[in-house]
């Protein structure tokens, strides 16, 4: 039996006979499904017209990218550690070439995916590459499409997966949505990984932040507070987004205070955002 995969969203849904019935992802209003209908394609299709390229994002940090762009259209990233690689975020096609250049790297001791609209193909990625754990916050377990022993839920607001890696629990886009911090990163400045909350900008100077990027729907002003509070206590001399090349040029912290100020100046919320807490109000 093969597996088949939402055209839109990219998601991988569990091995079974002929396709699924409908994309809970896509009918999500956080995503949409296309004027033409629900669309699949079967993993060994993907794998017969799409490739992948591995390419540089940063130091110790490669971007991995499908051409031609495929589903949402975001990259992976393969953080080099000393103890080993850690994927961030996923594509939906993994083929032989990039199990071997994976290996080549050092191989994977584990996975985390920001939210959702990025889990893609994340099973096979682990079974493929040593039955590495998947970390996902257990806030968004309802939206896992393909369950797998290899899924660790996490609680709480952050977690350690290894000495210089923590996930955040940020939320906004999503119940459950995570960013991946690498203090050693960046020459010991600290690499901040964030998907699309918040979303770098075309600019590369500013950040933003949606409840829904495809239809628009703007994120609640405390909830953006909130986000930017999470993440003061943590050093970064880099951000990146979801896409290749899309990290914050310049000082990402204060581009994420400038860029939460601008967005709640334009909701009406003139209240200044302070460093020293960040004026935050409860949620
Ligand atoms: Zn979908
Ligand atoms: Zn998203």
């Amino acid at each position: 039996m093969e597996t088949h995969i939402c055209v839109t969203c990219g998601t991988q849904f569990p091995p079974r006979e002929g396709v699924p019935e409908r994309c809970p992802i896509c009918e999500d209003e956080r995503q949409y499904v296309g004027l033409e209908g629900q669309q699949w394609i079967a993993l060994g299709e993907l794998r017969a017209t799409h490739r992948n390229v591995i390419y540089e994002e940063g130091d110790k940090l490669w971007g991995i990218r499908t051409e031609p762009k495929f589903a949402i259209g975001q990259r992976a990233l393969f953080v080099e550690t000393p103890k080993g690689g850690f994927l961030w975020d996923c594509v939906s096609l993994l083929d032989a070439d990039t199990v071997s250049r994976v290996q080549g790297l050092g191989g994977l001791t584990g996975i985390a995916i920001s939210h959702p609209h990025y889990y893609t193909s994340m099973v096979e990625w682990s079974r493929a590459l040593g039955g590495v754990p998947i970390y996902l916050h257990e806030a968004d377990r309802q939206w896992v499409q393909r369950i797998d022993s290899s899924i660790v839920f996490w609680s709480g607001e952050t977690k350690r997966v290894s000495d210089d890696l923590t996930l955040i629990r940020v939320g906004g886009h999503f119940h459950g949505f995570q960013v991946l911090h690498w203090a050693a990163g960046e020459h010991g400045r600290g690499v901040l990984m964030t998907g699309d909350m918040p979303q770098v900008c075309p600019d590369r100077r500013w950040v933003s932040f949606m409840y829904s990027y495809p239809n628009f729907v703007p994120l609640n002003a405390a909830t953006v507070r909130d986000v930017v509070r999470k993440l003061e206590p943590y050093s970064f001399s880099k951000l990146h987004g979801a896409w290749p090349k899309f990290a914050v040029q310049g000082d990402p912290k204060e581009a994420l205070r400038r860029s939460a100020q601008r967005y709640l100046r334009a909701l009406g919320d003139l209240e200044p955002i302070h460093s020293d807490g960040m004026a935050v109000r409860d949620v």
